[in-house]
């Protein structure tokens, strides 16, 4: 089943030094527990193209749908994580990850357990009452990601989340949040610039043209079943993608 279903959608911003025009006539299906990666040109559309999944952007074509539903507006049932993890200085890493629930009124001692349980996947159970200054970045992007997946979202919006960190914490996160993500059969977007990123984490990845977005090519990921992300780094199969894909962002060295 497609839990994520957008057609025909075309998304223009209008500022007082004119109009750019975002997204155009694009459609796209997800899967109900699929992982897929969204690579593009910078600035061609992408963040865009999640905040109409969130519904935080209002396409001025086109229908938006999750969950079979008609997307209206913010929705509980779709997280998004962005890269700057806006975590509050002032509130310890349990209180930022329990914010959203509170919000909601739903901050039952089950939820918090069920929040302590995650912060522990990701290995901050020992860091949950300190302050988000004393983390290091992947530390922080962990325990943004605990946050979003607090509200146990049905589709988990990822918009460039790894990007700041350095190399080796990058590998290590997309290594903890694939193991950590897929056993729960959670339907993933992430967008990335990382070409290598986008292939090893997820099962198919769409490629975007320059700007407007459109669809410029998918690829069905046969890499996984199912492998970590460092792993599929290491087959031969993964670099033919690579490449692959590179060309098709018209990428020249
Ligand atoms: P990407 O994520 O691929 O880098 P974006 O979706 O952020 O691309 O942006 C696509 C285009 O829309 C860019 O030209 C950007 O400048 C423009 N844009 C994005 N957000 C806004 C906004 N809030 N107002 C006006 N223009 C915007």
């Amino acid at each position: 089943m497609s839990v994520v279903e957008l057609e025909h959608v075309t998304v223009t911003y209008h500022t007082p030094s004119g109009e750019t025009r975002a997204v155009e006539d694009l459609s796209l299906r997800i899967e109900d527990g699929e992982f897929v990666s969204i690579v593009g040109p910078s600035g061609c559309g992408k963040s865009t193209l999640l905040s109409v999944i969130a519904g935080l952007v209002r396409p001025d074509r086109g229908e938006v749908r999750v969950g079979g539903l008609p997307v209206r507006g913010p929705n509980p049932a779709v997280g998004y994580m962005l890269q700057q993890d806006h975590l509050f200085d002032w509130r310890t890493v349990l209180d930022n990850c329990l914010l959203g629930l509170e919000v909601q009124g739903r901050r039952t001692p089950s939820a918090v357990a069920r929040v302590r349980r995650l912060l522990r996947d990701f290995g901050l159970g020992e860091f949950a009452h300190r302050f988000p200054a004393q983390l290091s970045g992947g530390m922080r992007q962990r325990a943004a990601l605990v946050r979003t997946l607090a509200m146990d979202p049905k589709v988990l919006l990822l918009d460039e989340p790894f990007s700041a960190l350095d190399y080796q914490t990058r590998l290590q996160l997309e290594d903890e949040v694939s193991q950590i993500l897929r056993p729960q059969g959670r339907t993933v977007v992430l967008v990335t610039h990382d070409i290598a990123e986008a292939v090893s984490m997820a099962d198919r990845v769409i490629v975007l043209t320059h700007r407007p977005a459109r669809v410029k090519r998918e690829y069905v990921i046969d890499l996984h079943p199912r492998r970590s992300p460092v792993q599929v780094r290491e087959s031969p199969d993964f670099s033919r993608y690579f490449r692959d894909i590179w060309r098709d962002l018209d990428v020249h060295i």
